[in-house]
């Protein structure tokens, strides 16, 4: 049993044998890390990981590699082989006597992750914690996640491009730019690569990318990241209507793609996956009074008006009167970013909305209908006290050619936090960044 150069057909996966995939009594060769280890004195019981699964194998004293199987430490890197025993009181409902086993990799017996569970610990050996069931469930829902999303766009029409990550004007308000000195100019971390995908419509028609964008967000809240993955589409000729209908059609994808992809995941997650079984287009459009409205019966304290912003506490108390996606739709124009289109029927208005989810989770998207009049564009410029002259590219894609065009954004993260129903975004993420954490 040695080990294998180069990628070896020879090795099997933990999850080809927890799914039946090799008759009992055959024995199956597996790469893997030692997950948990007890010792009789006259067994020993472990548990293997691989990226596929976690499987029990059992040693006994009278094995020729019982040493190595007595000493091993938590985490070691083995090669073993075993013979296929269906148990139902193994974790999986399968085992393997041992028949070969090998240690790679001795692992160090202080493997930092053991009596200390606290968030914080976890947080300073992310590098290892990756390794827990948990992570490695919600990591695989994240992939299906990003898959899903580019499926969705690319069998659609939409291009797929890319922005850049230096830029010298927000979207998103100025609260909230991470600047940098670009060999002596000022130049900012992209907040959204929006600007720069309406250019691009004018050549791809319908555009998307998923890239990071940088907030230096202050609030504490589990829903903020300062990088954090966006998915952002802009689409040539198309209205408010048309662009809520895309944000519909890109989530119930996702979420269908996830529940086909990842039951065992959302099953170590224990997601009760009645609530996803749910999302289907088309989704609740709820108009922004009616939200207020929906928020103030249920909590009287929080005494909004007809000019209020909805922050992460309103938006849970909204968000858990659904039990499916929902959009909140005609925000003033005052709360929201400055190119929005005001609506025609009532210009106080934008015809802008964001995507809800529910079960208290809130935005995953915003997005709507973008001004295409070049006057309107500077007389709203001067409203959000804004300087043209800082917009003069992005004033030009109306001077030359404009159509209606609308888009939006989408926080993989959020999305991957709601599907996974977790209660802190920097969980779906591998080495998440926020205010206090930039390490490992
Ligand atoms: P919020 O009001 O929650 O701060 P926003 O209105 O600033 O969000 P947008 O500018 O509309 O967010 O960004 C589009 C999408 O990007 C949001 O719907 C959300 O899913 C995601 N997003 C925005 N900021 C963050 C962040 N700091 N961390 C993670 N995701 C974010
Ligand atoms: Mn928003």
């Amino acid at each position: 049993m040695e080990q294998q150069q180069g990628v070896s057909q020879d090795f099997q996966d933990i999850g080809s044998v927890l799914s039946g995939g090799h008759a009992e009594g055959s024995v199956v060769r597996l790469r893997g890390w030692v997950h948990r280890w007890r010792s009789s004195g006259k067994v020993v019981f472990m548990t293997i990981r691989d990226p596929s699964g976690v499987i029990q194998v059992v040693a006994r004293a009278t094995d020729p590699f019982w040493k190595a199987a007595e000493s091993v430490t938590r985490e070691s890197s083995v090669i073993l082989e075993g013979k296929v025993r269906k148990d139902e009181r193994a974790p999986g409902g399968y085992e393997l006597a041992l028949t070969a086993f090998k240690v790679h990799g001795l692992a160090d017996p202080a493997f930092p992750i053991a009596k200390d569970l606290s968030i914080r610990h976890l947080l300073n050996v992310r590098h290892l914690w990756l390794r827990s069931r948990k992570m490695n469930a919600v990591l695989k829902v994240r992939h299906s996640v990003f898959g899903a999303i580019h499926e969705y766009f690319r069998k659609n029409g939409f291009y797929e491009s890319t922005g850049p990550m230096f830029v010298t004007a927000a979207c998103e308000g100025g609260s909230t730019l991470f600047k940098l000195n670009y060999f002596g100019k000022t130049a900012y971390l992209s907040q959204s690569a929006q600007f720069y995908n309406e250019a691009l419509i004018f050549t791809l028609g319908k555009q998307y990318l998923i890239a990071p964008s940088f907030r230096a967000e202050k609030s504490k809240t589990p829903r903020h990241l300062t990088e954090f993955w966006h998915a952002e589409c802009e689409v040539a000729w198309c209205d408010f209507e048309g662009i809520m209908k895309v944000e519909e059609d890109l989530i119930t994808h996702i979420v269908r793609k996830v529940l086909e992809e990842r039951k065992e995941e959302l099953k170590t997650l224990k997601r009760d996956t009645a609530p996803l079984e749910n999302v289907v287009a088309p989704f609740p459009r709820i108009p922004y009074e009616r939200a207020i409205d929906l928020i103030n019966e249920r909590n009287a304290k929080m005494a909004l008006t007809y000019e209020s912003d909805l922050g992460a506490d309103e938006e849970f108390v909204l968000a858990s009167q659904f039990d499916k996606p929902f959009l909140v739709t005609g925000y003033p124009v005052k709360l929201k970013a400055f190119y929005h289109k005001p609506d025609p029927a009532r210009p106080t208005h934008t015809l802008a909305g964001d995507l809800l989810a529910p079960e208290g989770y809130g935005e995953i998207i915003g997005g709507g209908q973008r001004i295409e009049d070049t006057a309107q564009l500077q007389e709203q410029m001067k409203l959000f006290d804004l300087n043209p002259k800082d917009y003069e590219w992005y004033t030009d894609l109306r001077r030359y050619g404009t159509v209606p065009h609308s888009g939006f954004g989408l926080g993989v993260d959020r999305v991957v936090r709601w599907i996974c129903k977790l209660k802190h975004i920097r969980d779906t993420m591998p080495f998440p960044r926020t205010m206090t954490r930039v390490y490992p």
